[in-house]
């Protein structure tokens, strides 16, 4: 594996091997690398000559400040696990290459995409992704891009992104890859405490009742008893559970306005926020 750390490198090295006819996979992540990050990468093996990964802890993303700060940087353990399943490049920039103006001005729209869910409770956040991505995608300029459903609102703006933009980049989505007991892989999960670990996987437990009761009771009702379960949860926090239209992204609390629906949720376990979403509804289903 080659590790890259500057975009002229990165531009050179992907346009190069694009004119021998080699089409490249890339997945960019925050490190910290589990076997959700795996299976992208495995995925883009799949489907493209070339893997690049990208490790970057993007500043601008982070809200808060101490998240930022507490992010878990493992970048000797990362290198193991990508020579492990053998990627070609790491493309992992320092901040300064990224940044190197502070006084950078960008404004990204996504059609009112980025004001829902996570947008309502990260304020800045996904101008911070839109400005990260748009800088990894002109660096690397890859055949494709993969992004996990794990974070359902980042790839639907994405794609929007993308398409409004009209970047030369196909977006392919890979769905959540969860612990055995039905907790979403998540590089934040190393910090819960162990206790809170131990009750974590009542999040997807109570997304699976959505799927299950959704014929039986009202968008309303299930939102409630959701609230109501983590409100009861020692050391939990529900910030919110929202059923949605998967290409909107806006509250709906009737499954049949639409052939697209999910349910996504945030949820404090601790000082630890978790995220997760179930597909209620799929255009495929009928
Ligand atoms: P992150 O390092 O958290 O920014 O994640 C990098 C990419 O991996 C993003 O596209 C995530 O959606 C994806 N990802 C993270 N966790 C999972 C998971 N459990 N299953 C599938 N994809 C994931």
């Amino acid at each position: 594996m080659h590790t890259i750390t500057t975009c002229k490198e990165a531009s050179e090295t992907i346009l190069s091997l694009k004119r021998n006819g080699k089409t490249v996979g890339f997945v960019p992540t925050l490190g910290a690398l589990h076997e959700g990050h795996l299976t992208l990468m495995r995925q883009a093996q799949k489907e493209n000559d070339i893997l690049i990964c990208s490790i970057f802890v993007n500043p601008t993303q982070f809200n808060e400040k101490e998240d930022l700060d507490k992010y878990p940087r493992t970048m000797e353990a990362d290198v193991e696990k990508l020579l492990s399943i053998d990627c070609d490049y790491l493309f992992a920039p320092s901040v300064e290459e990224m940044y190197p103006s502070e006084n950078e001005v960008f404004d990204f729209s996504f059609g009112g995409l980025e004001m829902e869910m996570e947008g309502a409770f990260r304020p800045g956040h996904f101008q911070g992704v839109g400005q990260i991505v748009k800088k990894l995608l002109d660096a690397v300029q890859p055949t494709r891009l993969y992004m996990g459903q794990k974070d359902f609102q980042q790839f639907t703006l994405i794609q929007y992104m993308i398409d409004t933009m009209d970047l030369p980049v196909e977006l392919c989505v890979v769905p959540i890859i969860r612990e055995e007991d039905g907790l979403a892989m998540s590089s934040r999960n190393r910090r819960l405490s162990e206790e809170n670990r131990k009750r974590s996987p009542l999040i997807y437990k109570t997304l699976i009742d959505f799927l299950a009761l959704k014929d039986l009771l009202s968008v309303d009702e299930l939102i409630a008893i959701a609230m109501a379960r983590f409100e009861a949860l020692d050391g939990f926090k529900p910030e919110y559970f929202t059923v949605a239209d998967g290409r909107t992204l806006k509250p709906i609390d009737d499954l049949s306005t639409t052939d697209y629906a999910v349910v996504c949720c945030a949820v404090w376990a601790g000082d630890i926020r978790l995220i997760d979403n179930l597909i209620l509804k799929h255009p495929t289903d009928g």
